[in-house]
């Protein structure tokens, strides 16, 4: 039997950026109350929170004082120390845990994960020096794209080798600045979908559809829902992404990037046991949010309806694109979330909006 922790609760969020904001928000909404642990001064999260602590992750003094105010903690963030989460564990329980974190923080780990159950990534090989990236190569085909195996974010950490820079290795595995990295095959996309899936405290799943995205500058810029898919693509894309939340035993969202390869297949690129970016559109479109949905995931209570009530379009708003904001505020279905963020600076998230299209989705997008 599963008590859910009543309203009044305190759930303590590993971050403090605008996912952490976000959820928070969520959590307002549903009477809990939010705690911040994060390294950065004046957060978007701790903005909308009752209390922050700012201390850096592996600070034993601020986890104890942290978990000792919390009911439940969970994370905004992924490069959370794993050794934190476990220290935590032990005070508190921790949702997702730490292992589901030291997967989805690994590269290598998630992919052979996804393989273990039978799930296509693209082909890949692990490399530790330039000796192993040559050899890597003899495998992989050209083009490849050479990644750190960690920490690698919006298109950083990543190098595409081709035929104009194979012969020159040294400089490439160099500017990686790594001692651990992945080669991957670099297939031919139709193009990128996410799906994220919730996973409750008794086991229970719900999938929001799959999202389209498109990206510039690596960064994230606009998500369509729906996505252009096949009814079949469909159903294999949100089945895998709760096989993969099952397998790991995930306690709140698991957000699934997947690639459309050119000849219709799907592979696993990575997955963030988190909110996504590409989710933000379920705040206005869907009847649960995928904040409200990690809420009720870590808090224990039944997990809300991931349907969509409208077809929408998500556009981050990236440095000064934020300045849009009174054009876009006057827009009848287009919904503004901006993050509290002081400074604006080049690719840096600063907000974003979901256009609402009651009719569907334009033909031109
Ligand atoms: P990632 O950090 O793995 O999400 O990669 C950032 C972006 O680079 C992806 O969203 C794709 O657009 C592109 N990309 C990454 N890996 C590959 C690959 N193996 N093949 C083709 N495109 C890729």
């Amino acid at each position: 039997m599963i008590t859910p922790l009543p309203p009044g609760s305190v759930i303590g969020i590993l971050g403090g950026g605008q996912l952490g904001r976000m959820i928070a928000l969520a959590a307002a909404n549903l009477g809990y109350r939010c705690h911040i642990l994060t390294s950065e001064e004046n957060s978007p999260a701790s903005q909308v929170s009752e209390k922050t602590i700012v201390a850096d992750y592996r600070d034993g003094q601020a986890l104890v004082a942290f978990a000792s105010d919390v009911d439940v903690v969970t994370l905004e963030f992924e490069n959370v120390p794993i050794e934190t989460l476990a220290a935590l564990a032990t005070l508190v329980p921790v949702r997702p845990n730490a292992r589901v974190l030291a997967i989805c923080q690994d590269r290598q780990m998630e992919k052979r994960f996804a393989q273990e159950l039978g799930l296509a990534t693209v082909d890949w090989r692990g490399v530790d020096s330039v000796e192993s990236l040559r050899a890597a190569l003899i495998e992989i085909p050209l083009p490849a794209v050479l990644k750190t195996n960690r920490f690698g974010y919006d298109g950083k950490g990543q190098i595409k080798i081709t035929t104009d820079n194979v012969d020159d290795l040294k400089p490439i595995w160099a500017a990686l600045n790594t001692d651990q990295a992945i080669l991957e095959s670099f297939v031919p996309l139709d193009r990128e979908i996410s799906v994220i899936v919730a996973r409750a405290l008794d086991g229970t799943i719900s999938c929001f559809e799959p999202a389209e995205n498109q990206h510039e500058n690596h960064i994230l810029a606009v998500t369509n829902v729906p996505a252009r898919l096949s009814d079949d693509q469909r159903q294999i894309a949100m089945a895998a992404a709760c096989r993969l939340a099952e397998s790991l035993d995930v306690i709140g969202l698991l957000s699934v990037e997947m690639f459309v390869l050119t000849d219709g297949r799907l592979v696993i690129n990575e997955m963030a046991p988190r909110p996504h970016n590409s989710g933000h559109w379920t705040q206005d479109a869907a009847m649960t949010s995928q904040f409200e949905q990690l809420i009720r995931a870590v808090c224990g209570l039944p997990l809300g309806n991931p349907a969509r009530q409208y077809a929408v379009t998500m556009h981050n708003l990236i440095g000064r694109q934020v300045k849009n904001w009174p054009i876009l505020l006057a827009e009848p279905n287009t919904k503004l979330h901006l993050y509290g963020k002081m400074e604006t600076r080049d690719g840096r998230k600063m907000g974003h909006f979901n256009r609402l299209w009651p009719d569907g989705l334009p033909n031109d997008r």
